[in-house]
């Protein structure tokens, strides 16, 4: 038989919460509307501060344990509840913990009303959805799966507005160095100064590990969205430094305007807004970065790129060739020798520059096996030339990736051995760059390959600190000038006179110049003032592969011998 739930008395529902309490892991609860009394199992004791497993002056005692944020919410839906306006409550919001922590929790009740309709008492459940990772305890905002839904919610997807993916920076270290629980709380603390800068409307929730989304649909402008940025920026830095400067850190953001995300995926919304926010951090850290549809093309092509260059490496250097530029005796136009210049193409993008690939294979570390290779061209080459010019040098440029991570030194050595070339004639370019970042490494190759009678090149002088303290300590034979520093001499008179004076040192030194980017005859002839020892460029000769080289620059040698 049917009974009439409102004749049910609340001393009943309190014994079949209890009864019901150590089945489940939630919270049963029952708010009578009549005495204003409000019972709940003995579960949410333990986590919450409640004023007791029951209490009377229901909406007051709540402040005591509801994020402060989030009463109004509270009252409003009670409100409505209360005057019969709702029957179901049904509201996410958050409860403090008892150390003193915001937890996401969903109460969910429905109302039981009277046979003259009118409400009594309301029954229902409440459970943390922070279990079920709809929201992150550590920093108490709603989670990924809450995002997801927030943003499925719009369809047609919003025009205006922005997403700001927020990430700290160096995060990793101050877990390391300061504990996981001392990371929590800066996690919690980010997600506090962050909230004090948002306007309401915007939703802030947590990404992945220590990265936020702000979501702006209200049509905020990029303008709005770089000063949210600042603002959170300076938050952050005010806590660093009420904090004493225990923790040092900053924070970097990816800016996703609605506008460039259109009716794309929930997944791919998230790609767009971790590219923007690597980038930020990729460009220095502590700063914001916008997204453009024309960056991450080339982020895109990068990537692709990339996967191309690995798999031609493993296909035996499929698509990499050896172009040899030639190299010039300034004073008399013999031929010197040639530097090897690497070459990548493929079916779809055609020949790539080397200032694009060469980057990807030190990334990736395939400038090792990829600079193995080439050294055997290289030396290769330069036997076979060796038959018509025998004492052709032939010039091969290291990266101070395979100074750093591999045995260059036995490499260097024993593809010498094995092409049967004499060391004198081997060059190895170097760059400044690289002797700059690096330390005892670079230097005890350079006295190493010194020892065995190879030629140093330092090349790029002129483009970095062109610290000159290199010239007294290394001794390079040969300090190669930049083109772009070229270009600069024979543009500006200043300019001009500096090569001209370090041409100069470099000779009071015994050591050789050789100048790079020489285009045409005038450029070559203003060069020779400046006496030279060796001269590179197009005008006497582009890069290009070994047979034509050896048709344009040694085989004319021959027949005029
Ligand atoms: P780099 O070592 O400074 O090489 C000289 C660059 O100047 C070459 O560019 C060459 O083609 C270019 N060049 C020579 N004369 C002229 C001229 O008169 N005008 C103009 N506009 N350019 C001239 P490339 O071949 O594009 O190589 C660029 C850079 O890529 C090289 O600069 C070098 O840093 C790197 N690279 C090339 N091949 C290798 C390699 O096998 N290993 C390593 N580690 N790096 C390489
Ligand atoms: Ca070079
Ligand atoms: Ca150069």
């Amino acid at each position: 038989m049917k009974k009439d739930l409102s004749e049910i008395t609340i001393e009943q529902i309190c014994t079949m919460i209890d009864l019901l309490n150590p089945c489940i892991d939630d919270n049963l609860y029952v708010y009578d509307f009549e005495n204003d009394f409000y019972y709940i199992s003995s579960n949410a004791l333990e986590k919450f501060p409640l004023p007791g497993k029951y209490f009377h002056n229901v909406v007051e005692n709540h402040k005591i344990f509801v994020y402060p944020p989030d009463i109004s919410e509270l009252q409003n839906d009670l409100n409505m509840i209360l005057s019969g306006e709702k029957d179901f409550h049904n509201l996410q919001y958050r409860w403090v913990d008892k150390k003193g922590n915001p937890v996401w929790i969903n109460c969910r009740g429905h109302v039981v009303k009277n046979s003259e309709g009118k409400g009594t008492y309301m029954i229902g459940c409440i459970n943390e959805i922070g279990a079920i990772r709809k929201a992150d305890n550590v920093s108490g905002l709603l989670g990924e799966s809450s995002l997801q839904t927030y943003l499925q919610e719009f369809y047609p997807p919003v025009k205006n507005g922005y997403l700001l993916r927020l990430g700290l920076d160096n995060f990793k270290e101050i877990n390391e160095k300061l504990g996981i629980e001392y990371g929590d709380m800066i996690l919690r603390k980010a997600a506090e100064c962050i909230s004090s800068c948002i306007t309401p409307g915007q939703k802030l929730f947590r990404a992945v590990a220590d990265e936020y989304i702000i979501v702006d649909f209200l049509g905020g402008t990029l303008d709005e969205a770089r000063y949210l940025y600042n603002r959170i920026r300076q938050s952050i830095s005010q806590f660093v430094e009420n904090n004493q400067y225990e923790a040092v850190f900053t924070i970097s953001g990816g800016i996703l305007e609605c506008s460039n995300i259109g009716n794309t995926s929930y997944s791919d919304i998230m790609k767009l807004s971790e590219f923007s926010l690597n980038e930020a951090k990729r460009q220095g850290r502590n700063r914001y970065y916008i997204f453009s549809h024309e960056d991450y093309e080339k982020f895109l092509k990068k990537k692709k790129l990339t996967r191309i260059l690995r798999q031609a490496v493993r296909n035996d250097f499929e698509g990499f060739e050896a172009y040899f530029q030639p190299l010039f005796h300034a004073d008399n136009n013999t031929i010197y020798g040639a530097e090897t210049l690497m070459r990548f193409s493929t079916l779809e993008y055609g020949v790539i520059s080397p200032v694009e690939f060469i980057p990807i294979l030190e990334e990736t570390g395939l400038i090792i096996p990829a600079g193995k290779w080439i050294m055997n061209q290289a030396l290769a080459a330069c036997k076979k030339i060796q038959q018509y010019i025998p004492n052709f040098r032939i010039s091969i440029n290291i990266s101070y990736i395979q100074v750093m991570k591999s045995d260059i030194i036995t490499e260097i050595a024993s593809a010498i051995t094995e092409h049967n070339v004499s060391p004198s004639n081997v060059v190895i370019e170097l760059t400044e760059s690289g002797l700059l970042e690096s330390d005892s490494r670079f230097t005890r190759l350079w006295s190493i390959l010194k020892d065995k009678g190879i030629r140093l090149a330092l090349d790029d002088f002129g483009t970095g600190y062109s610290n000159f303290h290199y010239l007294y300590d290394l001794k390079p034979d040969i300090i190669k000038i930049d083109r772009s520093f070229t270009a600069k001499a024979l543009t500006n008179e200043y300019d001009y006179n500096l090569l001209s004076l370090m041409s100069e040192m470099v000779h009071n030194l015994n050591l050789k110049i050789c100048i790079e980017g020489i285009e045409t005859e005038a450029e070559h002839v203003r060069i020779l003032e400046i006496a030279p020892d060796y001269s590179q460029g197009f005008y006497f000769g582009k890069p290009c592969p070994y047979n034509q080289f050896e048709e344009n620059f040694v085989l004319p040698k021959q027949n005029h011998n």
